[in-house]
């Protein structure tokens, strides 16, 4: 697939994830935190601040495919990410979100911004338009610098 990241970079992979995982994709601000199975980063296409994705290092679909070690893993992961962005004033709800249609397992934490529920229905048919809106609308110089702002955040909570 090919793309432009939140900062303007081409980039063209073979699998995205796979990229992220070996490295030769830097998400904007860079990875906030890699255990031995997942990798969080920022998305790095879409500028909505701590919309924060869990990535698989390995090709599989679904937490099914996850030993019990593995699963556990993951979901303290997930849990310290979500608890870290309850430390952001303005992030009071987030949509988690897992689909089992990519081949490399990809795990959503979107924060729900009431600017965003202003915008458009609090509901998950909303999540597509949003993150076209915000790639639209967001790449201004000042949301990447918080963006970054927020990355850097997240690595210092998450890495302690
Ligand atoms: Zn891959």
């Amino acid at each position: 697939m090919e793309g432009t990241d939140l900062l303007g970079n081409y980039f063209k992979v073979e699998c995205i994830g796979c990229a992220l995982a070996d490295k030769s994709l830097v998400p904007v601000g860079g990875i906030i935190k890699e255990t031995e199975n997942f990798i969080l980063h920022h998305d790095p296409e879409v500028p909505i601040k701590g919309f924060l994705i869990i990535a698989s290092k390995q090709h599989i679909k679904s937490i099914t495919q996850l030993s019990k070690p593995q699963a556990i893993e993951f979901f303290e992961l997930c849990y310290k990410a979500r608890v870290a962005l309850s430390s952001f004033e303005d992030i009071d709800e987030c949509a988690l979100i897992q689909e089992e249609r990519s081949s490399h397992f990809h795990f959503w934490i979107l924060p729900k911004y009431k600017w965003l529920n202003d915008l458009f229905d609090n509901s998950l048919s909303s999540l597509r338009p949003i993150m076209k809106y915000a790639e639209e609308n967001l790449k201004t110089e000042k949301n990447i610098e918080d963006i970054k702002m927020c990355v850097e955040r997240l690595k210092l909570i998450l890495n302690e």
